[in-house]
């Protein structure tokens, strides 16, 4: 040691030693920058900086022993060899190479150990190599030991600044390991220099001035160090910068792409995976190589907005990439980032609820409102078109019998069906439960649209036939065509439907046209729907009495009440006529009510023996409070509830058939009596008959009044009698006409019975001013 120290500070000029040291410290500063920024690089950028490091290390330690060579002050002037020098600085880079190769990204203790013994070795053989290309007249000798220990010495240092290295962090992981690498250097050095003996030998060298080399050997070695130290480190800072620039690129889920001049300098992988091709395709091809705009225009690059653009040549049409620009100095120069976004999923979903929106969940034709728009817009086009109203037949009872589930399952037939039946450019809408409308484009004349209607009809009666199939239904259409029958949306759809009503009341499963005097009938319909809105509040209904009669004696066992309408106008509408169509508009409910208060208050005026029947609507039944309104019109009047009955159809039970149940079994508890009305027109269904224990059932007229020419009418009613008698519920016969009809109900033993052979529904017949009652019992 003292040897080493004695060596270094008599027979070393200091100032050089100072310079080399610090060509030693920068270097191994540098060195370990170098290899920090190596562990962050992908594996081939990793070892393209390792050559580095390695060639920064062997040039700078070779630095360091050169100038450390040149401080010693020899008594003899000295040379050097040139090919030796070289070959000693690439022993040296060499070495240094290995070990940092061997060292690894993350390398255990062990590994240390193994690169320092390269570091080391490499250190030694630049240093020989080095001393041997001395020309001097001079032998040299070493003393082996020092420098076995000097080597030794030098490993350690070595190892524990790679160890160093791989266990710190920060400015920790630079200082500690250079330091520990000048120490591992300097100490071979100096002690190898101490080891070493120059023996004058004039035989060898030959005489040169050793200063004059030496003047500008050191800043020529110092500064070439210096630079490539400074490069060294100035790509490494570099390449830290843009390395993070581009894991940052990575690192956003947005394709990225930058260009310059139009073409493509940098791309992120989400790019390539998007466009599926590699980065290296994309790179130097222009935006527009890729992408094109919605309408199928080039694509530009956009100025500060973002537009929507889709893959060049895609067949997706939901594929959709919104791109934004802005403009960013990269790598020196203005470029421009286009931000690539995926808006398929988002575009698919927009899409689907729009579509939601406009359609109608169930059979995906469009709904009300986007029927409205089309409609407006074929009128504001211009161009003649049909509009066809369609509504199904049947459908309301296969939906009450079948269940909704199987109801559903028809209207996704039927729109099958017209979907086929249209052409591409036509709309078919579901407006309505069981309504339909189309619109038929570039129809010349009203032939095009019989021939629409008629295919309709024609396929409807092939798919859907009623003899095979119970869930069959029809259609009935009406048409209306623009602008010939309404140049507005409202005018023609009203027409339409008029049309439409036409088609029902013939008989349902036709087509029927818009013309002027279905108008007139529609208008004259419209306006006894407002009269009819009116006639309570006008008292203009009125209630007539038909008697009931026990068929064996004619005696009077009650009236039943039958609603009149005397029109200021039209006179008296029959409740056919006006009934139907109360129903339809819900005025029922309100005339119902009256009815019932009105003939509850009459039958309380009369003997405690007669009762009063009420007919009662199927709507009524759709309102909760029917049993309530009886109990108000029973306590109001003061009626007995035995004297009421109520008369009600089968169709009751159709629509909401256990609401119904609850009401009629509610009225029942009251004392009320219920009678099955019409039986036999309608499904005559036993299950009704089952469901409920009515009070009686009442035979429709239209078997009665061919009882005594038709047999099979006889033969319904004897039925309709033995069916009555198994349930225990009494029949009465209605439209009683004559004696042979009265005659032939009693042989069939039908207690009671209800006509005009009886007596014709009039007014109050206990009035004061009322004339006698017309019941008989002749026969
Ligand atoms: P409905 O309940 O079956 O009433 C019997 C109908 O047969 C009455 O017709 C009556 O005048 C008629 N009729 C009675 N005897 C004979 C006869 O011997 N021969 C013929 N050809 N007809 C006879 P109307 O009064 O025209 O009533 C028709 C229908 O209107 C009733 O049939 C009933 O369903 C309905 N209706 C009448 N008033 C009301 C009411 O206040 N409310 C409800 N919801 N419906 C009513
Ligand atoms: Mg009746
Ligand atoms: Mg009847």
């Amino acid at each position: 040691m003292f040897n080493v120290l004695e060596c270094v500070i008599y027979d070393h000029d200091l100032r050089l030693v100072l310079i080399a040291a610090l060509v030693c410290i920068l270097g191994n500063i540098c060195l370990f920058v170098v290899l920090n920024r190596s562990t962050f690089c992908v594996e081939t950028r990793r070892r393209h900086w390792l050559v580095v490091a390695a060639l920064a290390q062997g040039v700078g330690v070779w630095a360091t022993h050169f100038v450390a060579m040149l401080a010693y002050r020899g008594a003899m002037p000295i040379r050097f060899d040139i090919a030796l020098t070289l070959l000693s600085v690439a022993i040296a880079v060499g070495f240094f190479w290995a070990s940092f190769r061997w060292l690894g990204k993350a390398p255990t203790t062990a590994r240390c150990a193994v690169a320092a013994a390269g570091a080391s070795i490499g250190v030694a053989a630049m240093h020989f190599t080095g001393m041997a290309s001395i020309i001097a007249p001079a032998r040299v000798t070493y003393d082996l030991v020092p420098i076995l220990v000097s080597l030794l010495l030098s490993w350690l240092c070595f190892w524990g600044a790679f160890v160093a290295f791989a266990r710190s962090a920060g400015w920790q992981r630079i200082a500690l390991p250079a330091a520990l690498a000048v120490l591992a250097i300097v100490v071979l050095h100096f002690t190898a220099m101490s080891a070493t003996t120059l023996v004058p030998d004039p035989t060898r060298g030959d005489a040169l001035g050793g200063a004059a080399s030496r003047d500008w050997l050191v800043p020529a070695i110092v500064l070439a160090n210096l630079a490539l130290v400074a490069l060294a480190l100035t790509g490494s800072l570099i390449d830290r910068w843009l390395t993070d620039a581009h894991g940052l690129a990575e690192a956003t889920l947005e394709a990225l792409a930058i260009t310059h001049d139009g073409h493509i300098v940098e791309v992120n992988h989400q790019l390539g995976d998007l466009l599926g091709v590699s980065s290296g395709a994309i790179l130097g091809s222009a935006p527009g190589d890729w992408f094109v705009r919605l309408d199928g225009s080039p694509f530009a690059v956009p100025e500060g907005a973002s537009v929507e653009a889709r893959l060049r040549g895609a067949a997706d049409e939901d594929q959709i990439f919104e791109i934004g620009t802005r403009t960013i100095e990269y790598r020196g120069r203005s470029c421009q980032v286009l931000a690539i976004r995926d808006l398929s999923d988002r575009k698919r979903a927009q899409r689907a609820i729009e579509h939601l929106a406009s359609h109608d969940a169930l059979t995906d034709l469009a709904n009300r409102s986007q029927f409205t728009l089309t409609l407006d817009d074929a009128i504001a086009a211009g161009t003649p078109f049909a509009l066809l109203a369609l509504d199904l037949d049947r459908f309301k009872a296969v939906n009450d019998i079948f269940g909704h589930a199987a109801g559903d399952e028809v209207l996704r037939r039927v729109a099958d069906l017209l979907r086929a039946a249209v052409r591409g450019d036509d709309i078919v809408a579901r407006v309505g439960g069981d309504e339909f409308l189309i619109i038929q484009r570039a129809v010349t004349a009203p032939d095009d649209a019989r021939r629409l209607a008629t295919r309709i009809l024609e396929d409807f009666a092939e798919e859907m036939d009623v003899a095979r199939d119970p869930m069959a239904v029809g259609v009935s259409i009406g048409v209306a065509l623009f602008p010939a029958d309404g140049a507005d949306a409202k005018t023609l759809q009203r027409n339409a439907d008029t049309a439409l009503y036409r088609a029902k009341n013939n008989g349902r499963g036709v087509a029927a046209f818009f013309d002027q005097e279905m108008d007139e009938l529609a208008r004259e319909r419209r306006a006894l729907e407002h009269d009819l809105r009116h006639a309570i509040g006008r008292d203009e209904l009125r209630i007539v009495f038909q008697p009931l009669v026990a068929t064996a004696f004619g005696s009077i066992v009650g009236y039943e009440a039958l609603l009149r309408w005397d029109h200021p106008e039209r006179g008296e509408v029959p409740p056919d006529d006006f009934i139907p169509i109360a129903e339809e508009i819900g005025a029922i409910v309100q005339i119902g009510e009256w009815v019932l208060r009105r003939a509850c208050m009459t039958a309380a005026t009369w003997p405690d023996t007669i009762s009063v029947a009420v007919n009662v609507s199927t709507i009524q039944f759709q309102v909760p409070n029917l049993p309530t309104l009886v109990r108000d019109a029973l306590q109001e009047s003061g009626l007995d509830p035995h004297r009421l009955e109520l008369e009600i159809t089968e169709t009751a039970f159709l629509r909401n058939r256990q609401g119904a149940l609850r009401a009629l079994h509610a009225i029942r508890d009251m004392g009320v009596r219920v009678a099955m009305d019409d039986f036999g027109t309608g499904y005559s269904s036993l299950s009704n008959l089952k469901a409920f224990p009515f009070d009686k059932i009442k035979i429709d007229k239209s078997f009665v009044s061919s009882i005594d020419n038709d047999e099979a009418a006889r033969s319904i009613v004897r039925a309709i009698i033995g069916l009555g008698r198994s349930f225990n519920m009494p029949i009465v016969a209605e439209g009683v006409e004559t004696a042979a009809q009265r005659q032939m109900l009693l042989d069939e033993g039908c207690p009671q019975a209800q006509g005009y052979y009886f007596g014709h529904p009039a007014a109050d017949p206990y009035a004061d001013d009322a004339p006698p009652r017309g019941a008989r019992a002749d026969g």
